[in-house]
């Protein structure tokens, strides 16, 4: 799950391109704010979970 933990905050981060979403207080919030803004969270081909913001789906679907 690639929400950095900031002190009490949880930021969400893009693992493809970076992106961070503003910081939220909670990690729920985090999540919550994660599947507001569109994002997707899948495992990668180790099993680690990995948050994908819509930019980055867009180019994979685009790319496909
Ligand atoms: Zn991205």
């Amino acid at each position: 799950m690639s929400i950095e933990r900031f002190y009490n905050f949880y930021t969400p981060i893009c693992d493809c391109c970076e992106k961070e979403l503003p910081a939220e207080e909670s990690f729920q919030d985090a999540v919550d704010a994660k599947r507001r803004a569109g994002w997707k969270s899948r495992k990668d081909d180790r099993g680690q979970w990995e948050d994908i913001c819509p930019d980055c789906l867009r180019e994979e679907r685009a790319g496909q």
